[in-house]
């Protein structure tokens, strides 16, 4: 009898003590994920694996880096993916607004969150601009650069890709693809940003004297092209709609080499576009 008492006890004692454990360690990951992270269906490693662009962290490879990664290996619904343009089936219309924002600048280095893929130069920018897709709404969070471009247009590489990455009140994100080719002038967003990068990799800037003009890279009236991809870069968590507009953007050859001596080449190769189907239509300027 006592001694069933004392086992009762210990039972006890051992399941608060797992309770304990179990969500003490809930807390912390619920830390690391930090309130700007977004929900995606593959479980947050406490501390993010490194991954590149070449040799055995390269994008072949980040399947295996960790089991966190595997979309990027098994996932049908992969990003970037080439676009060709007469199989594009017409589609609706989107909408943008964008504001002007402070220039909050960061070479980041390592993947703290998923709205910061690592790699990149990128810019974070003030709450108020938002992309209007179907009838939900997204806010304009962080947009940021890949040399050369991640996308293809009828099989050809551009030499930049900005990737303006939005997020609705659900945590679903909707990226918006602006491809940049070789002009005679200056684009005068790129060169404020070139003007303030950071120092080094890992560092940021917040200039908040500096203001962009989120509209100077976004024409008024464009073709684009929707599907269904994923974040490219690990995670590559997928759901992600994506928007790569079809009139390109001009910079500098002297602007694009800065972007591409700092970054460069940070870009994952073309996925298999599988049973996704790609629509055409009309971007457009102003709120809805
Ligand atoms: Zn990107």
């Amino acid at each position: 009898m006592i001694r069933s008492k004392i086992f009762q006890r210990l039972f006890v004692l051992m399941t608060l003590a797992i309770f304990v454990s179990c969500s003490t360690k809930q807390d912390q990951a619920e830390e690391q994920t930090s309130a700007d992270s977004v929900a995606v269906a593959a479980p947050v490693s406490a501390r993010p694996v490194h991954w590149g662009y070449d040799g055995e962290d390269g994008p072949a490879n980040w399947a295996s880096l960790s089991p966190v990664y595997a979309l990027c290996g098994e996932g049908k619904g992969q990003s970037p993916i080439n676009i060709v343009k007469s199989q594009a089936k017409s589609s609706a219309t989107w909408s943008f607004d964008y504001k002007t924002t402070s220039l909050r600048i960061a070479h980041t280095e390592h993947m703290d969150d998923i709205l910061d893929n690592g790699h990149t130069i990128q810019v974070t920018v003030d709450e108020g601009s938002t992309f209007t897709f179907g009838d939900k709404t997204y806010s304009l969070i962080q947009f940021h650069f890949h040399t050369p471009s991640e996308h293809m247009i009828d099989g050809k590489n551009l030499p930049m890709e900005m990737h303006l990455v939005h997020q609705s009140d659900d945590k679903s994100l909707a990226v918006v693809s602006v491809l940049f080719e070789e002009g005679k002038e200056e684009n005068p967003n790129l060169a404020k940003m070139i003007a303030n990068f950071p120092a080094a990799k890992g560092e940021s800037n917040h200039i908040t004297d500096v203001n962009l003009e989120l509209k100077v890279n976004m024409p008024d009236h464009n073709e684009a092209f929707h599907y269904v991809g994923s974040l490219t870069t690990p995670p590559c968590s997928e759901s992600v709609q994506w928007l790569v507009l079809g009139k390109f953007r001009k910079a500098s050859a002297a602007q694009i080499k800065a972007f591409s001596d700092r970054i460069g080449p940070n870009n994952r190769p073309v996925q298999a576009l599988n049973e996704r189907a790609v629509e055409s239509g009309d971007i457009t300027q102003g709120s809805k």
